[in-house]
């Protein structure tokens, strides 16, 4: 099957060849950790977990390779570890927070259903690589040295003969215009105002290394030079998919790109660049100041893990998405009919293809999901010319298997709808063994048409949270199923 993916740099939807097939290599741009993750950042975290595991569908488990990192060094660690730990020596507060917020983000990835990437280095484990991509770039005459700094020069780049690709290209932005634009109170260390930092001196007390280049006071690396260093040492000189938000873009991979392609001379540093669009909230931009600011820790209170993932995979993973309580309902009632619909049924072999081909077009999920929606609710046409409609077989004990086995795919319904219910009773408080004794009460009140007793028991569950439902099951006997009430 061919999976096509639009690429930020060609501006197009291109076939999707892997430069080694047996070894398939995605970069994202992870976290920097010093606070809760808010469900902006949860995008492409989900986002990209579909892609890892429909290139693992397409290649095979072990073929790919996901690398994203943590970014631990950052002024705004420093700036966040110097109030929360006044009284710890920096370094130490730095830990605490790094650490701490870690373990936070994995917590609240792991109930996204978010799969661990295949390798997620830490900046300050990779400092060796930044320093040997510096000097690299130092000699080449890409960089040079200014009060203790390193500084990229996108000019000297794009005067450079020869392979590399024009400084600007993934951003669609020309030098000229930058230079244009750029404030006039330009750092006293840069000889032009488009120039970034490499590497900067660090103050007393800040997190230090010793510096590259021949700069005698010890410092610290500047934020884009850590993807380039983590990136060559876990997937090489060039990759295949490097993915991020969108507001990445620019500098941040533009300026990867750079680094990287000046210090390997290489033309490319992935062979795709994808980027997911913002998320919205109500129709605003998400912000700390507006107040609309939602961390992934405050939803997941509310909502399950699956609900927030599948209301962010309805949208097409570039287009905006304007989160909403809402669409969060919908989602919720989406999942439920689905659980209902597939019981406890064992997963396909396989996913279906036709939701399989939604996927491999530019990781079409809202496509995906109509589809399931399809398989869900087979139109009743369709039933009754079975064999010839687009659904074939898919009715019965087949669409509940292959609906699982796709959703799974997408990183949902991975449990049993047995098993679902048990952790929302258990997490709701609720004795299922005292359920469903009242229920064969009611059962018994209802032979012997004791319709008050029925009812009183109706509304002792109802005051518990539970729903009942009545209906037949396949010999026409009446059943009585039951839902947690949201
Ligand atoms: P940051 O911690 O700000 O570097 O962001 C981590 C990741 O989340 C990056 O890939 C950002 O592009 C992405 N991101 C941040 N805010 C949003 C948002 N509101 N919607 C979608 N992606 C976002
Ligand atoms: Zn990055």
């Amino acid at each position: 099957m061919e999976l096509r993916l639009y690429d930020t740099l060609t501006k197009e939807k291109r076939r999707f060849a892997p430069l080694d097939p047996a070894n398939v290599r995605m970069y994202v741009c992870g976290p920097t950790v010093y606070d809760f993750a808010h469900i902006g950042n949860a995008r492409p975290v989900i986002v990209f977990d579909v892609l890892f595991r429909l290139l693992r569908h397409l290649y095979g488990e072990a073929q790919v390779k996901y690398v994203r990192n943590i970014t631990d060094v950052d002024d705004k660690i420093n700036d966040r570890a110097a109030r929360d730990y006044p009284g710890l020596p920096l370094n130490e507060a730095i830990r605490k927070v790094t650490e701490q917020t870690e373990r936070q983000f994995h917590d609240d990835v792991d109930a996204l259903g978010c799969l661990r990437p295949t390798v997620e280095p830490r900046a300050t484990e990779h400092i060796g690589e930044m320093r040997s991509i510096i000097e690299k770039l130092v000699v080449g005459g890409f960089a040079y040295v200014e009060q203790d700094h390193v500084l990229f020069s996108p000019g000297a780049m794009n005067a450079a003969n020869g392979v590399l690709p024009r400084y600007g290209s993934l951003a669609n932005r020309s030098l000229d215009e930058m230079i244009a634009g750029a404030r006039v109170d330009v750092a006293p260390y840069k000889r032009d105002a488009t120039d970034f930092v490499l590497w900067k001196p660090s103050k007393p007390g800040e997190p230090s290394w010793p510096s590259p280049a021949g700069i005698a006071t010890p410092g610290r690396p500047g934020w884009h030079i850590e993807c380039s260093a983590m990136s060559w040492k876990h997937l090489g000189e060039t990759f295949d998919i490097h993915g991020g938000g969108i507001d990445l873009v620019f500098p941040h991979h533009e300026n990867e790109v750079a680094q990287s392609c000046c210090a390997f001379h290489t033309s490319r540093m992935a062979q795709t660049w994808m980027h997911n669009g913002f998320l919205q909230v109500e129709g605003e931009k998400m912000s700390k100041s507006l107040g609309n600011f939602i961390t992934i820790r405050e939803l997941l209170n509310d909502w399950p893990g699956e609900v927030i993932r599948l209301n962010m995979l309805k949208t097409h993973y570039r287009s905006p998405i304007d989160w909403t309580v809402k669409g969060l309902e919908e989602s919720a009632k989406v999942l439920d009919g689905w659980y209902e619909f597939v019981g406890d049924i064992e997963p396909a072999e396989n996913p279906d293809k036709i939701f399989v081909e939604a996927l491999t077009e530019d990781l079409n999920t809202s496509a995906a999901i109509a589809r399931l929606h399809q398989m869900a609710h087979p139109p009743v046409l369709e039933q009754m010319v079975l064999g010839v409609s687009m659904l074939g077989d898919r009715t019965g004990p087949d669409a509940q298997s292959h609906l699982k086995a796709s959703a799974m795919l997408l990183g949902l319904l991975s449990r049993g709808n047995s098993e679902r219910k048990k952790s929302l009773v258990e997490n709701a408080g609720i004795d299922v063994e005292q359920i469903n004794l009242l229920i064969h009460a009611r059962a018994s009140a209802r032979a012997g048409k004791d319709w008050k007793e029925s009812d009183r028991i109706r509304d002792e569950l109802a005051a518990m949270g539970v729903v009942l439902k009545d209906g037949k099951d396949a010999d026409g006997k009446p059943v009585t199923t039951w839902e947690l009430a949201r």
